[in-house]
């Protein structure tokens, strides 16, 4: 056990908080996100939640919540955290909030034929924000330990390089990429496809508190796969849902009160869970969460839980210039909408890339975005608001000085696609501009290099 802070003061306490708050929508039919074109639910197939869990060290604390939406920009977390800073006391840059990328909730944020649902955002903020508090006011005496499993059945690299001038290519003018070898998804029975364009991280990291007698708290687990997906048309938490109920029932405690675990996504800007080279490959939400849940199990016995560890979080802005599209190819996209889609939704590639481009052609030149570090003793999560490629991933976890450490995307915001410089040369649909893809050319060496010095920044003082 590493000691507590003072020779002279009370031992400080550890402590632990967890909470589920319900954020399924009640109004039906709802825009989904995730999808290119317009999808609309009419039902719920599995409830969508807020998770979070708050950590106090009797000095610094910190709150991690996981939301069951695509993808939530920074404006409505940063006003989520608002709220729960007048009521916790917790610095907002104390506040980790991240979505898990389920292709099947309510669209928060408006992106390709889904814009955002009227009203959903103004139901999210305080139920964000009260997720965080009633955590917070959970905290009871706890125990922290952490581990890794391995899950390499259900994470594959969707990118492949292609035979020349098979990979899809729709015009320039609406994508801002000429070269286009790279395709995603390119099926399973394509026989054009030549090699996946990068890594995968099949990491399934876990964080794990329990109560001072032993019994399970809370978690919070990560895994680089993009969603599973749903069978029959609704809303759903995908995996991400199904997993932390897998892993109550296994813990033997209830879901919500007293346990709560939480599915964050890693980076799986590149990845998702079908085998490209299998040609009967099976995956449903329901699999992947009993594989995951599997290899959680296996990190968890693995795990030695300490009654005390240090805390300590950094939190860094910066700002990147944006890919915006030129005048003209502004123009053309808006005189091929008024001619081709009108006021219909759009239906293809095409239309919807020509859509992005008239929706980006006012935006500001540069986007402020937000990256933390987060350091739990010798457990450390680092963030980028960006779907992040397996390498990033991969790469950040090589630089960090802690034993294990969890990357976590899509958290504070959401800034699009991250691919690093060599994958724009290889073009296809992550590096195709729209508000799904905009961050500078060279926006990824930076972020990774600014995570790898806040990861340093919170260790310090961590013996080696
Ligand atoms: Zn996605």
């Amino acid at each position: 056990m590493i000691g507590a802070p003072s020779c002279h003061a009370a031992p400080a306490i550890f402590r632990a908080g967890v909470a589920l708050v319900d954020i399924t929508p009640t109004n039906f039919p709802i825009h989904t996100a995730g999808n290119l074109t317009l999808t609309v639910a009419h039902k719920a197939l599995d409830p969508l939640n807020v998770r979070a869990l708050v950590l106090d060290d009797g000095r610094t604390q910190i709150a991690i919540a996981v939301v069951d939406s695509c993808m939530v920009d920074r404006e409505t977390m940063d006003a989520a955290k608002a709220v729960a800073q007048r009521v916790t006391g917790i610095p907002v840059e104390r506040m980790l909030i991240a979505a898990t990328h389920t292709h099947t909730a309510p669209a928060a944020y408006s992106c390709h034929g889904n814009d955002a649902e009227p009203g959903y955002v103004e139901f999210l903020i305080p139920r964000l924000a009260g997720a965080i508090i009633e955590a917070w006011r959970n905290r009871v005496p706890a125990r922290v330990g952490w581990g890794k499993g391995d899950c390499a059945q259900f994470v594959h690299c969707r990118r492949w390089i292609m035979q020349p001038g098979t990979a899809q290519n729709p015009p320039a003018a609406f994508t801002g990429q000429a070269t286009n070898i790279a395709m995603m998804n390119p099926g399973c029975a394509n026989t054009n496809k030549i090699r996946p364009t990068g890594p995968v991280d099949t990491a399934v990291t876990v964080l794990a508190v329990q109560t001072v007698d032993g019994k399970p708290l809370g978690l919070l687990a990560n895994y680089s796969t993009h969603y599973a997906g749903v069978s029959e048309a609704g809303l759903s938490a995908d995996y991400f849902g199904e997993f932390c109920r897998v892993m109550a029932k296994e813990l033997g405690v209830a879901e919500g009160k007293p346990f709560v675990a939480l599915m964050s996504n890693g980076t799986s800007g590149d990845a998702n869970c079908v085998d490209f080279t299998q040609p009967n490959w099976k995956h449903d939400r329901f699999m992947v969460a009993r594989a995951v849940a599997d290899a959680a199990l296996v990190a968890l016995k693995a795990a030695r839980y300490r009654d005390w560890v240090p805390l300590a979080m950094a939190e860094q802005k910066c700002s990147f210039k944006v890919r915006r599209p030129s005048l003209a190819d502004a123009t053309v996209a808006r005189d091929y909408l008024a001619k081709s889609v009108g006021d219909r939704p759009t239906r293809n590639w095409e239309e919807n890339y020509a859509r992005e481009t008239v929706k980006m052609a006012d935006w500001p030149a540069k986007k402020e975005i937000k990256l933390q570090a987060l350091r739990i003793g010798d457990f450390a999560i680092a963030t980028t608001p960006c779907e992040t490629y397996g390498s990033t991933g991969l790469a950040i976890k090589q630089a960090s000085p802690f034993a294990l450490t969890m990357v976590m995307e899509l958290a504070n915001g959401c800034n699009g696609y991250l691919p690093p410089p060599d994958q724009f040369e290889l073009g296809g649909y992550t590096t195709w501009r729209a508000r799904s893809s905009y961050l500078e050319v060279g926006a990824e060496p930076k972020i990774r290099e600014s995570v790898g010095e806040l990861l340093k920044r919170v260790a310090r003082g961590k013996k080696p």
